[in-house]
């Protein structure tokens, strides 16, 4: 009876564990390699999305016990109390730019990681653009954290919120005599971009006194600044004569010798700021293919060549000059960066057509250094205007234009970061700002 009664009691029972965790009670496990199993399998889930396993700082128990068979089936509702009570962290390591944690990653290497594509988004390294340095403009470092599983952040998602920059909204109170792009001026922004802040806004919209806009700008966390050398292929524009043939009709030409563009192999040495350019200097240029001039013969000028100013000397008051291009105001006349601006630069893109300010003679129509292709036209009475960083020059010296007439095409060549017109108003040999005589 004694035996038959222990057979029952090893028959009837199991083996089992209890799974304690910082003392308290918390299920049944089969043994102590289920328990184990299933606090892993919970951890491993939490950091799944990271690709990490969390870890725990709780203190886990088993006591060994002998159940009932029956009692066994609590194991199913075991994994549902630890995962309530199993407290855990990710051993993560925090991204520090400037002394401010920007973010944390799974692992050291995924900020390296991070930090590298990151400047290489904006250096953009290859056989053309040899690096000679590169930099952060902010101190970074990293330091290991215990975080929650939901704080850490994939390299890729840490890389987007890096290059998205960090957003902000201020409130601008409009001026007496303020404008859409004088207020851009005042904050450093872009016409566009203080437009964009304003949803509906267009830059025809009236502006009052008083009036509370929105000037949303992003400022970058992380500044890489890079200097290096570039060689690029550029076109150099034919060049455009015009001869009078008074056999041909009044305003009648004819295309005589086609031209043809040339080509240069130009070297630059730039400092750039985030992939801007700040400093870009040509170091060297070698023609490899040289422009072929469009000869033009042309029947007498339509319209009569006038100089169309009443300039006094003194009070400078002019009249005539006209927008030589449609566009929104990128730069103003006036100090910039520590050095003088010395005209406006028009937004545009390559190839757009910009037309004479006024009627006059073209004094110059070729390279001009940093102004790129450039044109410079006479209109008489100590009055010039310059038009610089032409993708294609439409005139030649000597020839006379009329106010309207398509001159040349915008581009982005020489001291240029990009395509727009530079428009000067020179008045007796020095710049004055063409906003005071534009109409
Ligand atoms: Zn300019």
């Amino acid at each position: 009876m004694v035996i038959g009664s222990a057979t029952v009691y090893l028959s009837s029972t199991a083996s089992a564990a209890y799974l304690v965790v910082n003392g308290q009670k918390t299920g049944i496990v089969g043994s102590v390699e289920i328990g184990q199993h299933l606090v892993d399998e919970i951890l491993a889930k939490r950091g799944q999305a990271i690709n990490k396993a969390a870890k725990t700082n709780d203190h886990i128990e088993y006591q060994l016990v002998r159940v009932k068979k029956a009692e066994l089936l609590g194991e199913m509702s075991t994994k549902i109390e630890l995962e309530k009570k199993l407290t855990s962290y990710i051993d993560g390591y925090a991204l520090d730019i400037a002394g401010t944690q920007i973010a944390i990653l799974p692992n050291q290497e995924d900020i390296q990681k991070v930090l590298k594509t990151y400047q290489e988004f904006y250096t953009n390294p290859s056989d053309n653009n040899k690096l000679t340095s590169v930099e952060f403009s902010e101190s970074t470092s990293t330091k290991p954290v215990e975080a929650q599983p939901d704080q850490v952040k994939l390299p890729d998602q840490v890389l987007k919120e890096l290059k998205d920059g960090k957003i902000t909204t201020t409130e601008y109170t409009v001026q007496a005599n303020d404008s859409w792009w004088l207020i851009a001026r005042k904050n450093d922004m872009k016409t566009k971009e203080v437009l964009a802040s304003n949803p509906g806004m267009t830059e025809d919209s009236k502006l009052q006194a008083g009036q509370k806009i929105k000037l949303v700008s992003v400022t970058p966390y992380l500044t890489v600044m890079s200097k290096g050398i570039l060689t690029s292929t550029e076109i150099i524009a034919f060049d455009v004569v015009t001869n009078t043939d008074t056999k041909l009709a009044r305003g009648e030409s004819v295309v005589k010798e086609q031209g043809s563009d040339g080509e240069k192999l130009v070297t630059y040495s730039y400092l750039q700021k985030n992939g801007k350019d700040i400093t870009k200097q040509v170091i060297n240029e070698k023609v490899i293919k040289s422009p072929v001039s469009q000869v033009v013969d042309k029947g007498p000028s339509s319209t009569p060549v006038s100089v169309a100013y009443s300039i006094s000397r003194g009070s400078g008051s002019t009249s005539g000059i006209v927008w030589p291009l449609r566009g929104s105001i990128n730069s103003y006349y006036g100090s910039r960066h520590g050095s003088f601006h010395t005209g406006i630069d028009i937004g545009g893109d390559v190839g757009d057509p910009y037309t004479a300010a006024a009627s006059g003679t073209i004094v110059a129509a070729g390279w001009g250094g940093g102004y790129g292709n450039m044109i410079l036209i006479d209109h008489g009475n100590g009055v010039m205007t310059r038009y610089a960083h032409s993708s294609r020059l439409l005139v030649s010296v000597g020839q006379s234009v009329s106010r309207g007439q398509t001159i040349g095409l915008v581009g982005t060549t020489g001291n240029s970061t990009g395509p727009h017109l530079h428009f000067e108003v020179i008045l007796n040999g020095d710049t004055v700002n063409p906003l005071s005589y534009l109409h």
